[in-house]
């Protein structure tokens, strides 16, 4: 029954509701997939998984659909689809040029398909890579837009070219050829519009997360930042024994700056401070997180770090803030801070236990007269 009706081509409004299931059931695999990978805590980065779970899917159901037309006079059936998959392929799930994966593919979908011994075939086939390359191309040199219209006149092209292929293997008559077409350019509109409108939303929800997770004042990560990436590492460390360090330090009677300056070049104070702690942690390994977690408070958590490794940059850190000119306004201004460190032990029942250990060491400093370094 659904041989019958594939064997007919499928008309316009079913074929778009068609590729809309693919793509939504597609998110929910993948959506699906990533839940169950963090709850078992297995990391692995979204964009691989969205790219190596988009090819086996698209294989899957790419060969799925072919079964149903193989050998038949209607083999061409799903070409718009093998376009539309290609698209999907190199536009939303932005997977490499990967030769060893995709001429493998190719090869072995030509050979199912009976296509291998045609000319047609090959030219179909390498055609689809020429197309596969223009769609990232594009993607690159425009990488900060969403270049709509420069995608649909390559894919009419390309369109063009291949169902001009398909034309000539099995003798379709030119009505076939342009309705064909012209569906082609539909579903291309409307692929395009749906990953236009999905890169849109990914785009704002990045921005709503920096915006969420980055202080204003010095654009640093924040407290909800910190919280967040504190309790994934010291999961981390339970389950897989990644050590975990941490510099913590206060600006020391940041009051008076604020009483004798004013709060204008206090602020300036945070960010300088700020910036000569970035420029030190930069230089010395990218993997070195910093966040501004109070007021004049800040964190330094060091991953894959155990206390007795972090000497140095402590040492740094300490040493360019209490060295540094704060010369704000035409007015200098004496600034120092105190340190506290630790990392994270085995007796940690939580994070917290770790955090107010560090705590604890910087204001042991503070007790002990300020700009020193206590390690815990
Ligand atoms: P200690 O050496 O013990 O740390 O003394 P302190 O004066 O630095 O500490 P205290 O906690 O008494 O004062 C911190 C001050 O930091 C009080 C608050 O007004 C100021 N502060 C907090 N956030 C900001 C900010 O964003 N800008 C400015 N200019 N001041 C801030
Ligand atoms: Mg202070
Ligand atoms: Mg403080």
């Amino acid at each position: 029954m659904l041989t019958k009706y594939v064997l007919q081509e499928m008309p316009l409004l079913v074929s778009l509701f068609f590729i809309l299931g693919v793509f939504i059931i597609y998110e929910i695999l993948f959506d699906g997939i990533k839940s169950v990978l963090s709850i078992r805590k297995i990391e692995i980065e979204s964009n691989i998984l969205k790219a190596q779970l988009g090819i086996m899917y698209l294989f899957i159901l790419l060969f799925g659909l072919q079964t149903l037309v193989v050998n038949q006079e209607t083999t061409w059936i799903f070409i718009n689809f093998q376009i539309i998959a290609l698209i999907f392929c190199a536009v939303f799930l932005d997977a490499p040029v990967n030769y060893p994966v995709f001429i493998p593919i190719v090869l072995i979908f030509m050979i199912f398909n009976s296509a291998i011994f045609y000319w047609e075939s090959w030219c179909f086939a390498l055609t689809l890579f020429a197309f596969y390359f223009s769609l990232k191309y594009i993607k690159k040199k425009r990488a900060n837009s969403f270049p709509f219209i420069y995608y649909i006149l390559d894919g009419l092209l390309f369109g063009v070219i291949l169902w001009t292929l398909a034309r000539i293997k099995f003798s379709l008559d030119v009505t076939t050829i342009f309705r064909q077409v012209s569906y082609l350019i539909v579903f291309e509109i409307f692929v395009y519009s749906y990953i236009g409108f999905f890169v849109r939303d990914i785009r704002v929800k990045h921005t709503l997360y920096e915006f969420a997770h980055l202080d204003a004042l010095t654009h640093v990560k924040n407290f909800a930042a910190f919280d967040n990436d504190i309790h994934a590492l010291f999961n981390q460390y339970q389950s897989n024994k990644i050590d975990v360090a941490m510099i913590m330090f206060d600006i020391d009677h940041f009051k008076s700056i604020n009483d004798h300056y004013g709060h204008l070049i206090g602020d300036k104070v945070l960010q300088q401070v700020a910036d000569i702690t970035q420029t030190v942690l930069a230089a010395n390994d990218n993997n070195i997180r910093f966040y501004r977690t109070g007021g004049e408070e800040f964190n330094i958590i060091l991953p894959s770090y155990k206390l007795t490794e972090i000497d140095s940059i402590t040492q740094e850190v300490f040493s360019a803030i209490n060295n540094s000119q704060f010369c704000i306004n035409n007015q200098t201004v004496d600034v120092s801070v105190s340190v506290g460190s630790s990392e994270i032990r085995d007796s940690d029942l939580t994070s917290d236990e770790f955090y107010s250990r560090v705590d604890e060491a910087l204001y042991q400093s503070k007790r002990n007269g300020r700009m020193r370094i206590t390690k815990s």
